[in-house]
């Protein structure tokens, strides 16, 4: 336990605003064909000039709010300068001297346990273009081809300070701010598309010999899973060298998918290398305290907020309220029912269990029902018509198939047997073929009754009744 790993996050979220940055040009491109939405300024032609996106500075400051950040009345972009291919200006416009938002922080949720991450800074610049690599392998390509698509689309880089400390919380904390990123409507947040990308830094401290690695930089990390994939190997990696008396290199490297490892890209650049200066085409953006005062009146109700609210409103569990919360579309779902049914904790049971694994099982982050679908089933399981067991067997295919529970139930003759008479007989037949279970049962042992139901249920294939068979099977063997 002598080594503490420190992990500090840089994460770009791709903005969803209607155009892009500093130009026109529509920024939703992810699935356009190459070259398609470009023009003279997002492609850096000579003499074209940027024009700023009012609603993206919107969009920022609805982001560094979310994350309890200052937001400054003064900020400026910059000229960050390098060459790649994918950047035919020759240079990036962000914010390096005077960020839009500084000093925030998340509060991210680990076992239980609120933990406190602070956010140094917020800032706005814009994306750069795509490289499409012959055979998809950079390495192996005869030739690249560029799509400038991408160029120009708004981009907000939120920088944490590094208090995380495991590969988890990294994972944690870029969970929690995808989900209010999605509250707040303002990105997709999906990583796979590149909508919200991680870098990690990681060190490790070795506190016995009170030294501290050189930190690296963990790039191409598109998922969840492979945050913490990566860092959890990065940090063996660190590890390992300083056990055995190396120095940690402090360089960039990058996730590899294929090989479950991190493989060095390049050494760290400094920032003098980027030259960067102020941007001469754009004056300074000026943040009115009005304009801040707006943005947060309308502020949508963010996930903490949320789980405080149902956990007295509704009297669930914080753990249940952390669940649904963490996806607004489901919380909303969740109110919807408990508006129709007077169920909370049930609803919320079966929301944890049945309805996210049957998302989970077909990989989609869409509920394929309505409110009314669950409803109903729970309305049949209280009339009695269906089993608890019945009902989770058929649930995902309402899920599936978007019919109503009362349709599926019809199309497989699935009725609960709630007939007493039917039931009665069964036991009646079965008190009649096991004389000695009866004499057993009337001597004490009370619990050959399980035996009774047993009986009711393999020749009812599990449809009647529990609730029934056991009052009629007691009063049959009492009588
Ligand atoms: P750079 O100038 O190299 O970009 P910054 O000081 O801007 O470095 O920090 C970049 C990121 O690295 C921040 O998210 C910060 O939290 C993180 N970081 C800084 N020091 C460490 C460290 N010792 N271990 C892990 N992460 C760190
Ligand atoms: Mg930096
Ligand atoms: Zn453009």
């Amino acid at each position: 336990m002598s080594y503490r790993t420190v992990v500090g996050l840089e994460i770009h979220v791709q903005l969803m605003t209607k155009t892009k940055a500093f130009c026109s040009c529509r920024a939703d491109v992810f699935e356009l064909p190459p070259n398609t939405a470009i023009c003279p300024v997002c492609t850096g032609q000579p003499g074209a000039l940027p024009i700023v996106n009012s609603s993206m500075i919107d969009y920022a400051v609805k982001i560094a709010l979310a994350l309890n950040c200052v937001i400054h009345e003064y900020s400026r972009f910059d000229r960050k300068n390098y060459f790649y291919p994918d950047l035919p200006k020759g240079y990036q416009i962000t914010q390096y001297f005077y960020p839009v938002a500084t000093d925030g922080y998340l509060n991210i949720d680990v076992d239980g346990q609120i933990k406190k991450i602070r956010i140094r800074r917020l800032h706005i610049e814009e994306d750069a273009g795509k490289l499409i690599h012959e055979g998809d392998s950079i390495t192996q390509a005869q030739y690249s081809l560029v799509d400038m698509n991408r160029c120009g689309i708004p981009l907000v880089e939120i920088v944490t300070e590094p208090d995380l400390s495991s590969p988890r919380e990294a994972r944690i904390f870029v969970e929690k701010l995808r989900s209010i990123l999605r509250y707040l409507d303002v990105s997709s947040g999906d990583m796979e598309k590149g909508a919200l990308r991680c870098d990690a830094n990681i060190s490790v401290v070795d506190e016995l010999k009170g030294i501290q690695s050189n930190r690296v930089e963990v790039k191409n990390m598109n998922s969840f899973r492979f945050i913490e994939k990566a860092l959890e190997y990065e940090e063996q990696r660190i590890i390992e060298v300083l056990k055995s008396g190396g120095t940690v290199e402090k360089e960039t490297r990058g996730w590899d998918l294929a090989t479950k490892t991190t493989v060095s890209m390049r050494g760290k650049e400094e920032e003098s290398d980027y030259r960067y200066f102020p941007e001469p085409d754009i004056p300074p953006i000026i943040i009115s305290q009005d304009r801040i005062d707006q943005i947060r009146s309308a502020l949508v109700e963010l996930p903490d907020q949320k789980i405080d609210r149902f956990v007295t409103q509704y009297r669930i569990p914080k753990y249940d309220a952390t669940v649904l919360a963490a996806n607004k579309e489901i919380a909303d779902f969740y109110e919807e029912c408990v508006k129709l049914i007077d169920k909370p904790k049930e609803v919320s049971n079966w929301i944890m269990t049945e309805m996210l694994r049957e998302m989970k099982q077909l990989e989609t982050e869409q509920i394929n029902i309505s409110p009314a679908h669950l409803v109903e089933l729970f309305f049949l399981m209280e009339k009695g018509e269906i089993s608890i067991k019945m009902a989770k067997e058929i649930f995902p295919e309402i899920f599936k198939t978007g019919k109503m529970p009362k349709q599926i139930i019809e199309e497989k003759g699935m009725r609960q047997i709630s007939d007493e008479k039917v039931i009665e007989e069964i036991i009646k037949k079965a008190m009649t073929q096991n004389p000695k279970a009866v004499e057993q049962y009337k001597s004490g042992k009370t619990n050959i009754l399980g035996y009774f139901v047993g009986q009711v249920m393999k020749e009812t294939k599990g449809s009647a009744n529990p609730q029934i068979v056991n009052e009629i099977a007691r009063r049959l063997l009492e009588g």
